[in-house]
């Protein structure tokens, strides 16, 4: 079998978690398989280069920050493959350039356009290991290295897998599956045997960090068969991520996922008149300002109010954007002691009575929502951060998600 395996960072955060990993990859090798493996950069070495980067600039060239934090993943690449070797398995590294990732321009947020695979496929028919540094690629106009955005050395290992066509991408982490909701959080969290794509990308948009989102996607589209699991424990199972049709049971909730990563815009007493919302939301999108959450209350005496959600990371943006309308409004303020709670599950498309069950989960533990929204298959709230950990167990508790 054709196997492309992905460590993350705290499966390589050391220099016996590397040779940990070297030992996974021979077992795999001694039973017949071909080995692509991904790698992140040994844990906290991202946050290190983005912190050493911020003592030079407040806003540094993107370009030099791709080349920067490209460099976590070579030295795991590197490190692994010379201890492959150096063990009797003929192995190679390659940056993410010499595997071929092609990538947009979109430097330290880039995506991937093609990879080439040829150079992937001859070494492998060599009998060669490839061991890939994750989370990068080459730019396309200018030939200069690009990264994926944060987490993004899942999204390699799947755009890998599918482009050559691999029997499984097994992504390995520090828990052994996706549970019900994060087990740090919860320790009555449920590991699930399989989930659906959908599912699993509404729980990493939504925060579950376990999966980056954009890898989800993708391995939704090209069909990789993509599985979460320990290199901890790698003797046990993982949890398969499918296509909806391959489950049989489906519960109407099949997770929480919790983002403390947001803030809260309150525009008060705007003018209630056509086009403000527009273009508020227009300028917000031309500086590339993702907005997430949009309410807006019932306008009283020609006035309204307008709430939004912004992630934290866009903070400084959003106040520079906002300044253009405080003419506009009364005033506006900035809450970052917010968290998003959410409930996903494709069942819910069925059923009635989900949603008052979470509202009446939080309001039996005191907890305010301030915004809702909902979808098919979820149902988000914004609520005070302080309560969040609360919040994720009272819902896993109201659905019954340990049983
Ligand atoms: P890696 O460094 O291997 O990429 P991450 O830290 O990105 O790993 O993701 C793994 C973490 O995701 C786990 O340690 C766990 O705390 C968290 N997590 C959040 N939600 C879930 C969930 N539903 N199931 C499993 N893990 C989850
Ligand atoms: N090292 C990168 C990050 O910390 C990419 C990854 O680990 O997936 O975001
Ligand atoms: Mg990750």
């Amino acid at each position: 079998m054709l196997k492309v395996l992905k460590f993350g960072g705290t499966s390589v955060g050391s220099l016996d978690r590397i040779q940990n990993v070297a030992n996974i990859i021979k077992k795999l090798k001694d039973n017949g398989d071909s080995i692509v493996a991904v790698v992140s950069a040994m844990s906290g070495e991202t946050n290190k280069l983005i912190e050493y980067a911020s003592t030079f600039s407040s806003k540094p060239n993107e370009k030099e920050m791709d080349t920067l934090l490209s460099s976590g993943e070579r030295v795991t690449s590197a490190l692994l493959s010379i201890a492959l070797n150096e063990q009797g398995y003929p192995t190679t590294s390659m940056s993410g350039r010499e595997a071929g990732i092609i990538t947009d321009t979109s430097h330290t947020k880039a995506r991937i356009e093609r990879i080439d695979t040829e150079k992937m496929k001859t070494t492998l028919d060599d009998g060669n290991i490839i061991i890939v540094a994750g989370f990068q690629g080459v730019d396309i106009e200018n030939g200069r290295v690009t990264t994926l955005g944060r987490g993004g050395s899942d999204l390699s290992a799947v755009a890998i897998a599918g482009a050559l066509e691999a029997d499984v991408c097994e992504i390995y982490t520090d828990v052994d599956g996706i549970y019900t909701t994060d087990p740090r959080i919860e320790p009555n969290a449920r590991k699930l045997e399989k989930i659906s794509y959908d599912e699993m990308l509404e729980l990493a948009s939504l925060g579950a960090k376990v999966l980056q989102n954009r890898s989800v996607e993708m391995a939704k589209k090209l069909n990789v068969n993509l599985v979460s699991r320990s290199s901890f424990t790698p003797e046990v199972e993982g949890t398969l991520i499918t296509k909806e049709e391959n489950i049989m049971e489906k519960p109407i909730v099949s997770g929480i996922a919790l983002d403390k990563s947001q803030v809260r815009v309150g525009m008060y007493g705007v003018s209630d008149k056509p086009g403000i919302a527009a273009s508020i939301f227009t300028s917000l999108a031309d500086e590339n300002i993702n907005v997430d959450m949009i309410v807006q209350t019932v306008g009283v005496d020609g006035k309204t109010d307008l709430d939004f959600t912004v992630p934290t990371t866009d903070l400084e943006a959003t106040k520079i954007v906002m300044e253009k309308f405080t003419n506009d409004c009364v005033n506006i303020d900035y809450n970052d002691a917010i968290c998003k709670v959410s409930i996903v599950g494709v069942g819910m498309k069925s059923h009635t009575g989900v949603a008052s069950k979470a509202f009446s989960a939080l309001a039996n533990n005191n907890i305010n929502i301030r915004i809702i929204s909902t979808s098919e298959i979820k149902i988000s709230m914004i609520i005070e951060e302080k309560y969040s950990e609360l919040a994720v167990r009272s819902l896993h508790d109201a659905y019954n998600l340990d049983k």
